[in-house]
Protein backbone atom coordinates (compact mmCIF):
# COMPACT_ATOMS: atom_id res chain seq x y z
CA UNK A 1 0.00 0.00 0.00
CA UNK A 2 1.48 3.72 -0.66
CA UNK A 3 0.71 6.42 1.51
CA UNK A 4 -2.56 7.89 -0.33
CA UNK A 5 -4.12 3.98 0.06
CA UNK A 6 -2.92 4.31 3.54
CA UNK A 7 -4.51 7.81 4.09
CA UNK A 8 -7.98 6.35 2.11
CA UNK A 9 -8.11 3.28 4.25
CA UNK A 10 -7.94 4.93 7.57
CA UNK A 11 -10.19 7.83 6.82
CA UNK A 12 -12.81 5.34 5.24
CA UNK A 13 -12.12 3.45 8.81
CA UNK A 14 -12.82 6.22 11.12
CA UNK A 15 -15.67 7.66 8.96
CA UNK A 16 -17.69 4.08 9.96
CA UNK A 17 -17.03 5.40 13.57
CA UNK A 18 -18.11 9.04 12.95
CA UNK A 19 -15.54 10.55 12.79
CA UNK A 20 -14.64 12.70 9.26
CA UNK A 21 -12.57 11.86 6.66
CA UNK A 22 -10.18 15.18 7.46
CA UNK A 23 -9.76 13.78 10.82
CA UNK A 24 -8.23 10.74 9.39
CA UNK A 25 -4.43 9.91 10.60
CA UNK A 26 -2.85 11.00 7.19
CA UNK A 27 -5.12 13.51 5.97
CA UNK A 28 -3.37 16.88 7.24
CA UNK A 29 -0.01 18.04 6.33
CA UNK A 30 0.60 18.92 10.10
CA UNK A 31 1.48 15.96 12.67
CA UNK A 32 -0.78 13.42 11.94
CA UNK A 33 -1.89 12.69 15.63
CA UNK A 34 -3.34 15.69 15.83
CA UNK A 35 -6.05 14.42 13.87
CA UNK A 36 -6.21 10.98 14.39
CA UNK A 37 -7.85 10.37 17.76
CA UNK A 38 -11.29 11.84 17.62
CA UNK A 39 -13.06 9.77 19.83
CA UNK A 40 -16.18 7.65 18.31
CA UNK A 41 -19.32 7.78 18.94
CA UNK A 42 -19.66 4.37 19.16
CA UNK A 43 -17.19 1.54 18.30
CA UNK A 44 -18.44 -0.95 15.54
CA UNK A 45 -17.19 -4.01 15.33
CA UNK A 46 -13.54 -4.96 14.15
CA UNK A 47 -12.92 -4.14 10.57
CA UNK A 48 -11.06 -7.66 8.24
CA UNK A 49 -8.33 -5.29 7.50
CA UNK A 50 -5.20 -4.91 9.45
CA UNK A 51 -5.31 -1.53 9.24
CA UNK A 52 -8.62 -1.05 9.93
CA UNK A 53 -7.89 -3.56 13.00
CA UNK A 54 -5.50 -1.34 14.63
CA UNK A 55 -7.61 1.99 14.12
CA UNK A 56 -10.04 -0.03 15.86
CA UNK A 57 -8.43 -0.93 18.58
CA UNK A 58 -7.05 2.24 19.82
CA UNK A 59 -9.90 3.69 19.01
CA UNK A 60 -11.77 1.07 21.31
CA UNK A 61 -9.18 2.23 23.74
CA UNK A 62 -9.99 6.06 23.47
CA UNK A 63 -13.39 4.96 24.13
CA UNK A 64 -12.26 4.68 27.96
CA UNK A 65 -9.56 7.15 27.66
CA UNK A 66 -8.93 10.26 30.13
CA UNK A 67 -9.87 13.65 28.11
CA UNK A 68 -5.89 14.67 29.13
CA UNK A 69 -5.48 11.91 26.92
CA UNK A 70 -7.17 12.77 23.62
CA UNK A 71 -6.37 15.39 20.99
CA UNK A 72 -10.21 16.21 20.52
CA UNK A 73 -12.04 14.22 22.73
CA UNK A 74 -15.58 15.62 24.13
CA UNK A 75 -15.82 12.80 26.87
CA UNK A 76 -16.32 12.49 30.58
CA UNK A 77 -13.78 9.87 32.27
CA UNK A 78 -13.20 8.39 35.45
CA UNK A 79 -9.62 9.92 36.30
CA UNK A 80 -9.89 13.16 38.37
CA UNK A 81 -6.59 14.68 38.36
CA UNK A 82 -6.31 14.30 34.45
CA UNK A 83 -8.12 17.74 32.52
CA UNK A 84 -6.62 19.25 29.94
CA UNK A 85 -4.64 21.76 32.15
CA UNK A 86 -2.51 19.02 33.86
CA UNK A 87 0.17 19.39 31.19
CA UNK A 88 1.00 15.59 32.07
CA UNK A 89 0.97 15.87 35.70
CA UNK A 90 -1.04 13.70 37.73
CA UNK A 91 -2.14 12.75 41.95
CA UNK A 92 -1.25 9.38 41.27
CA UNK A 93 1.72 7.32 39.38
CA UNK A 94 -1.21 4.93 38.26
CA UNK A 95 -2.63 7.97 36.79
CA UNK A 96 0.44 9.07 35.49
CA UNK A 97 1.08 5.47 33.97
CA UNK A 98 -2.43 4.50 32.69
CA UNK A 99 -2.27 7.76 31.09
CA UNK A 100 1.00 7.33 29.21
CA UNK A 101 -0.06 4.22 28.32
CA UNK A 102 -2.48 5.34 26.22
CA UNK A 103 -0.46 8.16 24.73
CA UNK A 104 1.83 5.55 24.05
CA UNK A 105 -0.47 3.45 21.66
CA UNK A 106 -1.88 6.88 19.67
CA UNK A 107 1.82 8.00 19.63
CA UNK A 108 2.26 4.52 17.56
CA UNK A 109 0.37 5.75 15.00
CA UNK A 110 2.19 8.85 13.97
CA UNK A 111 4.63 8.99 11.30
CA UNK A 112 8.49 9.73 11.94
CA UNK A 113 7.82 12.85 10.83
CA UNK A 114 6.05 14.15 13.50
CA UNK A 115 7.94 12.43 16.06
CA UNK A 116 10.93 14.46 14.12
CA UNK A 117 8.70 17.54 15.06
CA UNK A 118 7.66 16.73 18.56
CA UNK A 119 11.34 16.68 19.47
CA UNK A 120 12.09 19.94 17.38
CA UNK A 121 9.66 21.54 19.64
CA UNK A 122 11.35 20.16 22.98
CA UNK A 123 14.17 21.39 21.13
CA UNK A 124 12.43 24.87 20.61
CA UNK A 125 11.20 25.34 24.30
CA UNK A 126 14.16 24.46 26.25
CA UNK A 127 16.63 26.26 23.45
CA UNK A 128 15.49 29.49 24.13
CA UNK A 129 18.49 31.56 26.48
CA UNK A 130 15.12 32.63 28.97
CA UNK A 131 13.55 29.52 29.81
CA UNK A 132 17.97 27.91 29.94
CA UNK A 133 18.26 30.59 32.21
CA UNK A 134 14.76 29.79 34.20
CA UNK A 135 15.43 26.22 34.58
CA UNK A 136 19.21 26.40 35.74
CA UNK A 137 18.28 29.33 38.70
CA UNK A 138 15.68 27.42 39.45
CA UNK A 139 17.41 24.07 39.54
CA UNK A 140 20.33 25.69 41.48
CA UNK A 141 17.68 27.22 43.88
CA UNK A 142 15.37 24.62 44.70
CA UNK A 143 18.49 22.05 45.10
CA UNK A 144 21.09 24.40 46.73
CA UNK A 145 23.74 22.70 44.52
CA UNK A 146 25.58 23.35 41.50
CA UNK A 147 26.11 26.71 39.71
CA UNK A 148 24.30 28.20 37.65
CA UNK A 149 26.37 29.16 34.28
CA UNK A 150 27.55 25.62 34.45
CA UNK A 151 23.98 24.25 34.49
CA UNK A 152 22.90 26.75 31.69
CA UNK A 153 26.10 24.78 29.40
CA UNK A 154 24.18 21.13 30.51
CA UNK A 155 20.93 22.60 29.65
CA UNK A 156 22.01 23.46 26.20
CA UNK A 157 23.80 20.77 25.35
CA UNK A 158 20.92 18.88 26.42
CA UNK A 159 18.80 20.58 23.90
CA UNK A 160 21.02 20.72 21.19
CA UNK A 161 23.27 17.76 21.45
CA UNK A 162 21.21 14.66 22.33
CA UNK A 163 20.61 12.65 19.20
CA UNK A 164 17.05 12.31 17.43
CA UNK A 165 15.08 9.80 15.24
CA UNK A 166 18.19 9.86 13.16
CA UNK A 167 19.63 7.53 16.05
CA UNK A 168 17.60 5.13 15.07
CA UNK A 169 19.13 3.21 11.80
CA UNK A 170 18.11 0.79 9.79
CA UNK A 171 20.13 -2.85 9.36
CA UNK A 172 19.26 -4.54 6.05
CA UNK A 173 20.23 -7.88 4.99
CA UNK A 174 19.58 -8.79 1.30
CA UNK A 175 20.23 -11.60 -0.84
CA UNK A 176 18.65 -15.05 -2.67
CA UNK A 177 15.94 -15.28 0.09
CA UNK A 178 14.78 -11.33 -0.13
CA UNK A 179 15.15 -8.77 2.07
CA UNK A 180 14.89 -8.47 6.09
CA UNK A 181 15.07 -5.46 8.04
CA UNK A 182 16.03 -5.14 11.21
CA UNK A 183 14.78 -1.78 13.18
CA UNK A 184 14.68 -0.26 16.18
CA UNK A 185 11.19 -0.13 18.01
CA UNK A 186 9.40 1.02 21.44
CA UNK A 187 9.28 -0.59 24.35
CA UNK A 188 5.88 1.25 25.13
CA UNK A 189 5.91 3.19 28.76
CA UNK A 190 9.53 3.51 30.21
CA UNK A 191 10.09 4.75 33.60
CA UNK A 192 12.60 7.36 34.10
CA UNK A 193 13.88 7.72 37.75
CA UNK A 194 15.98 11.16 37.55
CA UNK A 195 18.66 12.42 40.00
CA UNK A 196 18.80 15.51 42.01
CA UNK A 197 22.06 16.46 40.26
CA UNK A 198 21.06 17.27 37.26
CA UNK A 199 17.30 17.34 37.23
CA UNK A 200 16.31 19.01 33.75
CA UNK A 201 19.47 17.81 31.98
CA UNK A 202 17.93 14.34 32.29
CA UNK A 203 14.10 15.27 32.05
CA UNK A 204 15.41 16.79 28.31
CA UNK A 205 17.79 14.31 27.35
CA UNK A 206 15.66 11.28 28.04
CA UNK A 207 12.52 12.92 26.53
CA UNK A 208 13.90 13.10 23.53
CA UNK A 209 15.87 10.06 23.21
CA UNK A 210 13.03 7.84 24.35
CA UNK A 211 10.12 9.73 22.39
CA UNK A 212 12.19 9.55 19.42
CA UNK A 213 12.37 5.77 19.41
CA UNK A 214 9.03 6.22 20.30
CA UNK A 215 8.05 5.54 23.72
CA UNK A 216 6.07 7.69 26.04
CA UNK A 217 7.86 8.70 29.65
CA UNK A 218 7.00 8.55 33.41
CA UNK A 219 9.28 10.32 35.06
CA UNK A 220 10.08 9.92 38.87
CA UNK A 221 12.04 13.07 39.62
CA UNK A 222 14.08 13.49 42.96
CA UNK A 223 11.66 14.94 45.51
CA UNK A 224 14.66 17.48 45.93
CA UNK A 225 14.16 18.81 43.10
CA UNK A 226 10.37 18.22 42.36
CA UNK A 227 9.73 22.02 41.37
CA UNK A 228 11.97 22.11 38.52
CA UNK A 229 11.60 18.81 37.28
CA UNK A 230 7.43 19.28 37.02
CA UNK A 231 8.08 22.39 35.59
CA UNK A 232 10.19 20.87 32.95
CA UNK A 233 7.69 18.27 32.49
CA UNK A 234 5.07 20.87 32.06
CA UNK A 235 6.87 23.18 29.48
CA UNK A 236 6.87 19.79 27.53
CA UNK A 237 3.55 18.94 27.06
CA UNK A 238 2.81 22.69 26.59
CA UNK A 239 4.70 22.47 23.30
CA UNK A 240 3.53 18.93 22.33
CA UNK A 241 -0.03 19.82 22.73
CA UNK A 242 0.44 22.76 20.31
CA UNK A 243 2.22 20.76 17.83
CA UNK A 244 -1.01 18.18 18.36
CA UNK A 245 0.49 15.32 19.73
CA UNK A 246 -0.73 12.86 21.87
CA UNK A 247 -1.33 14.13 25.72
CA UNK A 248 0.48 12.75 28.07
CA UNK A 249 3.38 11.22 26.08
CA UNK A 250 5.56 12.71 29.34
CA UNK A 251 3.87 12.20 32.47
CA UNK A 252 4.69 12.37 36.27
CA UNK A 253 2.85 12.90 39.78
CA UNK A 254 2.45 15.67 41.32
CA UNK A 255 4.26 14.60 44.39
CA UNK A 256 7.21 12.29 43.93
CA UNK A 257 8.25 10.48 46.71
CA UNK A 258 9.94 6.97 47.32
CA UNK A 259 6.90 5.21 47.04
CA UNK A 260 5.80 6.75 44.05
CA UNK A 261 8.90 5.20 42.08
CA UNK A 262 8.10 1.67 43.92
CA UNK A 263 5.04 2.10 42.24
CA UNK A 264 6.26 2.83 38.94
CA UNK A 265 9.50 0.34 38.85
CA UNK A 266 5.95 -2.38 39.86
CA UNK A 267 3.32 -1.62 37.44
CA UNK A 268 2.56 -3.63 34.88
CA UNK A 269 2.15 -1.39 31.92
CA UNK A 270 5.70 -0.16 32.51
CA UNK A 271 8.00 -1.78 30.08
CA UNK A 272 11.35 -0.37 30.73
CA UNK A 273 13.05 1.38 33.83
CA UNK A 274 15.74 3.33 33.49
CA UNK A 275 17.81 4.71 36.64
CA UNK A 276 19.34 7.37 36.87
CA UNK A 277 21.49 7.79 40.32
CA UNK A 278 23.10 6.45 42.88
CA UNK A 279 23.84 2.74 43.69
CA UNK A 280 20.78 1.86 45.61
CA UNK A 281 17.88 3.00 42.88
CA UNK A 282 20.31 1.33 40.07
CA UNK A 283 20.68 -2.08 42.33
CA UNK A 284 16.62 -1.75 42.52
CA UNK A 285 15.55 -1.38 38.71
CA UNK A 286 18.32 -3.98 38.18
CA UNK A 287 16.76 -6.42 40.25
CA UNK A 288 12.97 -5.46 39.55
CA UNK A 289 12.51 -8.37 36.90
CA UNK A 290 11.98 -5.62 33.94
CA UNK A 291 14.11 -4.44 31.22
CA UNK A 292 16.18 -2.19 33.52
CA UNK A 293 18.80 0.45 32.40
CA UNK A 294 21.26 1.76 35.11
CA UNK A 295 23.21 4.86 35.17
CA UNK A 296 25.26 4.71 38.35
CA UNK A 297 27.77 6.50 40.64
CA UNK A 298 31.31 7.10 39.22
CA UNK A 299 34.72 8.41 41.42
CA UNK A 300 36.17 9.16 38.20
CA UNK A 301 40.12 9.50 38.87
CA UNK A 302 42.65 11.62 36.89
CA UNK A 303 45.75 10.58 36.20
CA UNK A 304 48.54 12.58 35.29
CA UNK A 305 52.35 11.46 34.53
CA UNK A 306 55.45 13.25 33.73
CA UNK A 307 55.24 13.55 29.56
CA UNK A 308 52.06 15.74 29.89
CA UNK A 309 51.66 19.24 29.28
CA UNK A 310 51.46 20.30 32.52
CA UNK A 311 49.84 23.15 32.48
CA UNK A 312 47.20 22.59 29.99
CA UNK A 313 45.91 19.78 32.34
CA UNK A 314 46.37 21.79 35.66
CA UNK A 315 43.65 24.25 34.02
CA UNK A 316 41.69 20.86 32.48
CA UNK A 317 41.61 19.03 35.59
CA UNK A 318 40.28 22.72 37.71
CA UNK A 319 38.20 23.51 35.22
CA UNK A 320 36.58 19.85 35.13
CA UNK A 321 36.48 19.28 38.72
CA UNK A 322 34.36 22.50 39.71
CA UNK A 323 32.05 22.80 36.26
CA UNK A 324 29.11 23.00 38.59
CA UNK A 325 30.44 22.21 41.85
CA UNK A 326 31.86 19.22 41.18
CA UNK A 327 27.89 17.27 40.80
CA UNK A 328 28.33 15.34 37.07
CA UNK A 329 29.06 11.85 38.11
CA UNK A 330 32.00 12.28 35.45
CA UNK A 331 33.40 14.97 36.89
CA UNK A 332 37.27 14.63 38.00
CA UNK A 333 36.79 13.04 41.76
CA UNK A 334 40.25 11.91 42.87
CA UNK A 335 43.96 13.21 40.87
CA UNK A 336 46.89 10.84 40.91
CA UNK A 337 50.09 12.44 39.67
CA UNK A 338 53.34 11.05 39.15
CA UNK A 339 55.79 12.33 41.73
CA UNK A 340 58.41 13.49 39.41
CA UNK A 341 55.91 16.33 38.01
CA UNK A 342 53.52 16.75 41.31
CA UNK A 343 54.51 20.19 42.55
CA UNK A 344 54.83 21.66 38.70
CA UNK A 345 50.91 20.88 38.41
CA UNK A 346 50.16 22.21 41.77
CA UNK A 347 52.17 25.12 41.11
CA UNK A 348 49.67 26.05 37.87
CA UNK A 349 46.16 24.29 39.27
CA UNK A 350 46.90 27.07 41.88
CA UNK A 351 47.24 29.93 39.20
CA UNK A 352 44.20 28.14 37.48
CA UNK A 353 41.93 28.48 40.84
CA UNK A 354 43.17 25.41 43.01
CA UNK A 355 43.37 26.81 46.27
CA UNK A 356 45.82 24.24 48.17
CA UNK A 357 44.60 23.11 52.08
CA UNK A 358 47.54 21.81 53.61
CA UNK A 359 47.43 22.47 56.95
CA UNK A 360 46.64 19.07 59.36
CA UNK A 361 43.86 20.04 61.82
CA UNK A 362 41.86 22.23 58.80
CA UNK A 363 42.09 19.00 56.72
CA UNK A 364 40.48 16.84 59.95
CA UNK A 365 37.81 19.57 60.48
CA UNK A 366 36.90 19.86 56.56
CA UNK A 367 36.59 15.80 57.03
CA UNK A 368 33.82 16.69 59.33
CA UNK A 369 32.31 18.66 58.20
CA UNK A 370 31.70 17.21 54.30
CA UNK A 371 31.17 13.79 55.76
CA UNK A 372 28.56 12.00 56.31
CA UNK A 373 28.37 10.84 60.05
CA UNK A 374 29.96 7.78 59.21
CA UNK A 375 32.52 8.88 57.23
CA UNK A 376 31.50 7.08 54.42
CA UNK A 377 30.61 9.40 51.97
CA UNK A 378 29.59 12.98 51.57
CA UNK A 379 26.94 15.32 54.14
CA UNK A 380 24.04 15.91 51.40
CA UNK A 381 24.49 19.82 52.86
CA UNK A 382 27.77 20.24 50.95
CA UNK A 383 26.98 18.27 48.18
CA UNK A 384 27.42 20.92 44.96
CA UNK A 385 28.32 23.46 47.20
CA UNK A 386 30.95 25.90 45.76
CA UNK A 387 35.05 26.09 47.05
CA UNK A 388 34.63 29.59 48.36
CA UNK A 389 31.45 28.55 50.51
CA UNK A 390 32.73 25.37 51.66
CA UNK A 391 36.18 27.04 52.89
CA UNK A 392 33.77 29.70 54.37
CA UNK A 393 32.64 27.29 56.51
CA UNK A 394 36.10 26.68 57.92
CA UNK A 395 36.71 30.76 58.37
CA UNK A 396 38.88 30.78 55.71
CA UNK A 397 38.35 33.73 53.22
CA UNK A 398 39.50 32.73 49.62
CA UNK A 399 40.01 34.89 46.95
CA UNK A 400 36.05 34.98 44.74
CA UNK A 401 37.89 33.03 41.47
CA UNK A 402 39.32 30.42 43.95
CA UNK A 403 37.08 26.73 42.02
CA UNK A 404 38.70 24.03 43.98
CA UNK A 405 40.12 23.29 46.87
CA UNK A 406 43.31 20.72 46.56
CA UNK A 407 44.28 18.86 49.19
CA UNK A 408 46.97 16.47 49.28
CA UNK A 409 46.94 12.89 50.94
CA UNK A 410 47.27 9.05 50.87
CA UNK A 411 45.25 6.36 49.03
CA UNK A 412 43.01 5.80 51.61
CA UNK A 413 41.45 8.22 52.32
CA UNK A 414 37.66 8.88 52.64
CA UNK A 415 37.95 11.90 49.87
CA UNK A 416 39.83 9.58 47.74
CA UNK A 417 37.52 6.29 48.25
CA UNK A 418 34.15 7.85 48.29
CA UNK A 419 32.38 10.07 45.28
CA UNK A 420 32.15 13.39 47.16
CA UNK A 421 30.94 15.63 44.21
CA UNK A 422 31.58 18.84 45.72
CA UNK A 423 35.08 20.54 44.41
CA UNK A 424 37.01 18.96 47.10
CA UNK A 425 40.23 17.23 44.87
CA UNK A 426 42.19 14.88 47.00
CA UNK A 427 46.10 14.91 45.53
CA UNK A 428 47.84 11.29 45.70
CA UNK A 429 51.72 11.10 44.68
CA UNK A 430 52.19 8.16 42.76
CA UNK A 431 56.38 6.73 41.90
CA UNK A 432 55.42 6.15 38.17
CA UNK A 433 52.76 6.05 35.90
CA UNK A 434 52.23 2.23 36.42
CA UNK A 435 51.84 2.44 39.59
CA UNK A 436 49.34 5.76 38.56
CA UNK A 437 46.87 3.06 36.58
CA UNK A 438 46.39 0.51 38.79
CA UNK A 439 45.87 2.66 41.98
CA UNK A 440 42.96 4.56 39.40
CA UNK A 441 41.42 1.38 38.51
CA UNK A 442 41.05 0.38 42.23
CA UNK A 443 39.80 3.48 42.80
CA UNK A 444 37.23 3.73 40.29
CA UNK A 445 35.71 0.65 42.38
CA UNK A 446 34.62 -1.32 38.92
CA UNK A 447 32.05 1.10 38.20
CA UNK A 448 32.93 1.40 34.57
CA UNK A 449 31.87 5.22 34.32
CA UNK A 450 34.36 7.72 33.73
CA UNK A 451 38.35 7.88 33.93
CA UNK A 452 40.89 10.80 32.68
CA UNK A 453 44.35 10.82 31.92
CA UNK A 454 46.79 13.61 30.87
CA UNK A 455 50.29 12.49 28.61
CA UNK A 456 51.64 12.42 25.54
CA UNK A 457 52.91 8.40 26.05
CA UNK A 458 50.32 7.20 23.60
CA UNK A 459 51.20 3.10 25.26
CA UNK A 460 50.66 4.45 28.71
CA UNK A 461 47.06 6.06 27.47
CA UNK A 462 46.01 2.96 25.58
CA UNK A 463 47.45 0.81 28.79
CA UNK A 464 44.85 2.85 30.99
CA UNK A 465 41.95 3.11 28.61
CA UNK A 466 42.51 -0.84 28.30
CA UNK A 467 42.53 -1.91 31.61
CA UNK A 468 40.46 0.97 33.77
CA UNK A 469 37.16 -0.34 31.13
CA UNK A 470 35.50 2.80 31.80
CA UNK A 471 32.51 3.82 29.37
CA UNK A 472 34.12 6.86 29.16
CA UNK A 473 37.84 8.05 28.89
CA UNK A 474 39.14 11.30 28.17
CA UNK A 475 42.71 12.12 27.04
CA UNK A 476 44.31 15.29 27.64
CA UNK A 477 40.84 17.36 28.32
CA UNK A 478 38.71 18.22 31.23
CA UNK A 479 36.31 15.52 31.97
CA UNK A 480 33.21 16.88 30.58
CA UNK A 481 34.50 16.74 27.30
CA UNK A 482 33.54 13.18 27.23
CA UNK A 483 29.71 15.00 27.90
CA UNK A 484 30.31 16.30 24.40
CA UNK A 485 31.43 19.86 26.43
CA UNK A 486 34.22 20.60 24.16
CA UNK A 487 34.38 16.83 22.92
CA UNK A 488 33.45 15.49 19.82
CA UNK A 489 29.96 13.24 20.15
CA UNK A 490 26.46 14.03 21.28
CA UNK A 491 25.50 14.20 24.99
CA UNK A 492 23.72 12.05 27.40
CA UNK A 493 23.21 12.51 30.84
CA UNK A 494 22.03 8.86 31.61
CA UNK A 495 25.54 7.30 31.33
CA UNK A 496 24.73 3.32 31.58
CA UNK A 497 27.93 1.92 32.68
CA UNK A 498 26.79 -0.85 35.19
CA UNK A 499 23.89 -2.73 32.39
CA UNK A 500 26.64 -1.63 29.07
CA UNK A 501 24.16 0.44 26.98
CA UNK A 502 27.02 2.82 27.55
CA UNK A 503 26.15 6.47 26.46
CA UNK A 504 22.68 6.27 26.16
CA UNK A 505 20.34 7.58 23.25
CA UNK A 506 17.78 6.96 21.59
CA UNK A 507 18.47 3.68 20.57
CA UNK A 508 18.91 2.45 24.03
CA UNK A 509 15.30 2.90 24.31
CA UNK A 510 14.50 0.52 21.64
CA UNK A 511 14.10 -2.87 20.94
CA UNK A 512 15.44 -4.98 17.75
CA UNK A 513 12.74 -5.92 15.98
CA UNK A 514 13.30 -7.98 12.28
CA UNK A 515 11.42 -7.82 9.48
CA UNK A 516 11.74 -10.49 6.55
CA UNK A 517 10.54 -10.46 3.23
CA UNK A 518 10.72 -13.39 1.51
CA UNK A 519 12.11 -14.03 -1.81
CA UNK A 520 11.29 -10.60 -3.21
CA UNK A 521 12.69 -6.77 -2.85
CA UNK A 522 15.94 -8.11 -3.38
CA UNK A 523 16.99 -5.81 -5.98
CA UNK A 524 20.76 -6.92 -6.74
P1 LIG B 1 19.93 9.24 44.31
O1 LIG B 1 20.33 7.82 44.09
O2 LIG B 1 19.79 9.72 45.70
O3 LIG B 1 18.52 9.51 43.59
C1 LIG B 1 18.29 9.19 42.24
C2 LIG B 1 16.81 8.89 42.04
O4 LIG B 1 16.51 7.65 42.64
C3 LIG B 1 15.88 9.90 42.68
O5 LIG B 1 14.75 10.06 41.86
C4 LIG B 1 15.50 9.26 43.99
O6 LIG B 1 14.27 9.71 44.46
C5 LIG B 1 15.48 7.80 43.60
N1 LIG B 1 15.80 6.86 44.66
C6 LIG B 1 16.99 6.79 45.32
N2 LIG B 1 16.97 5.77 46.18
C7 LIG B 1 15.75 5.19 46.08
C8 LIG B 1 15.11 4.08 46.70
N3 LIG B 1 15.73 3.36 47.64
N4 LIG B 1 13.85 3.76 46.33
C9 LIG B 1 13.20 4.47 45.38
N5 LIG B 1 13.75 5.54 44.77
C10 LIG B 1 15.01 5.89 45.10
O7 LIG B 1 20.98 10.11 43.50
P2 LIG B 1 21.14 11.67 43.42
O8 LIG B 1 21.75 12.18 44.67
O9 LIG B 1 19.89 12.29 42.97
O10 LIG B 1 22.19 11.76 42.25
C11 LIG B 1 23.55 11.56 42.47
C12 LIG B 1 24.00 10.17 42.17
O11 LIG B 1 23.59 9.78 40.87
C13 LIG B 1 25.52 10.07 42.15
O12 LIG B 1 25.92 8.84 42.68
C14 LIG B 1 25.86 10.20 40.70
O13 LIG B 1 27.10 9.63 40.34
C15 LIG B 1 24.72 9.44 40.08
N6 LIG B 1 24.47 9.88 38.71
C16 LIG B 1 24.78 9.04 37.70
C17 LIG B 1 24.56 9.44 36.40
C18 LIG B 1 24.92 8.55 35.25
O14 LIG B 1 24.59 8.90 34.14
N7 LIG B 1 25.58 7.44 35.46
C19 LIG B 1 24.02 10.69 36.14
C20 LIG B 1 23.69 11.52 37.21
C21 LIG B 1 23.91 11.10 38.50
Amino acid sequence: MNDLEISRAVANILGKYGATAGSSATSSSMPTSANAYVAPAEVAAVPEDPIGKLVAQILNETKSTPKAAQVAAPQTFSVSAADSSNHGIFDSMDQAIEAAHIAQRQYSLCSMADRASFINGIRDVFGQQQVLEQISRMAVEETGMGNFQDKVIKNRVAVLQTPGIEDLTTQACSGDSGLTLVEYSAYGVIGSITPTTNPTETIICNSIGMLAAGNSVVFSPHPRSKQVSLLAIKMINQKLAELGAPANLVTTVVQPSIESTNQLMQHPKVRMLVATGGPAIVNTVMSSGKKAIGAGAGNPPVVVDETANIEKAAKDIVNGCSFDNNLPCVAEKELLVVDQVADFLIHYMKKNGAYLLSDGAQIQKLQSLVLNEKGTGPSTAFVGKGAVYILEQLNITAPADTKIILIETDKSHPFVVHELMMPILPLVRVDNVDAAIDLAIELEHGNRHTAIMHSTNVEKLTKMAKLIQTTIFVKNGPSYAGLGVGGEGYTTFTIAGPTGEGLTSARSFARTRRCVMVESLNIR
